[in-house]
């Protein structure tokens, strides 16, 4: 049985105390109204506030996970951090090859499998995105872009680390853009990564893996995609940042 996993992406949005208080006040809601069926909750602020924000959901039902990670442990890669300090620093999470940063940071499928290593190997849950443009869904080319982004993304990770690994299936043309796929076409990408995993890794490691579904979910429509047998939750953008509209969507992920 899955556990239903719904997730923040704060972006590049909120100052510290903006932040601070937006997670007090996610946290209030949470504290008030979450009940033991609702999703589990993963909140990714930008870096600069991700160690006081995982202080101050400690003892919450929330959890912090980070927007990126550096694939080496340490050295000299000014601007970045590793899957290790974001440890130290309480994170629990670390989305990896969001499509925006695949499309202005140059990340690569074989960046990204640095990247799950690095985050597999500290035990810090890697939340592996992948996903197709619209040019590449119109000219019918989706399904190999998803399955190559799958096999070079997770090339090196084992069937025993895939228990710390989460997919977001996130249709770049549905990122941000107010269009959704239908809960149908979400639902046959999800069969289709979870068929890649069963060939991969057997069956048991397929079942045990969650796949969540990220491109401009909202309250009104996420009953209906997180419906869908093979979608295990959501990868949330612009509605994480408004907290009744984020509880609402945990909420819907039962
Ligand atoms: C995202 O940033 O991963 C995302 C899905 O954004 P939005 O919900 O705004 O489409």
């Amino acid at each position: 049985m899955r556990k239903t996993l719904v997730v923040g992406n704060w972006k590049m949005h909120k100052n510290l105390t903006e932040s601070q208080a937006l997670i007090t006040e996610i946290r209030g809601i949470v504290r008030d109204e979450f009940r033991h069926n609702h999703a589990q909750i993963v909140i990714c602020p930008t870096a600069l506030a991700l160690a006081s924000s995982a202080r101050l959901v400690e003892g919450s039902e929330i959890t912090i996970g980070a927007q990126n990670v550096n694939e080496h442990k340490e050295g000299a890669y000014t601007g970045e951090w590793s899957a290790a300090m974001l440890k130290s620093a309480g994170v629990t999470h670390a989305i990896i090859g969001h499509s925006e940063r695949r499309q202005y940071y140059n990340e690569t499928s074989a960046v990204c499998a640095l990247k799950n290593k690095a985050a597999v190997t500290e035990e810090l849950i890697a939340i592996y995105c992948i996903g197709e443009s619209l040019s590449e869904r119109e000219n019918n080319q989706f399904l190999e872009v998803l399955q190559l982004q799958l096999e070079e993304g997770l090339d090196s990770i084992s069937a025993d680390e895939m228990n710390v690994v989460v997919i977001a299936y996130e249709p770049v043309w549905a990122i941000g853009t107010g269009k959704t796929a239908t809960a149908q076409q979400a639902q046959d990408i999800h069969a289709f990564v979870r068929q890649w995993l069963a060939g991969k890794y057997g069956q048991p490691v397929a079942d045990a893996t969650r796949i969540l579904y990220g491109g401009s979910v909202k309250p009104d429509n996420a009953k209906d995609i997180f419906g869908q047998p093979d979608i295990d939750g959501g990868l949330i953008g612009g509605a994480s940042l408004k907290p009744r509209d984020f509880f609402d969507i945990i909420r819907a992920a039962q």
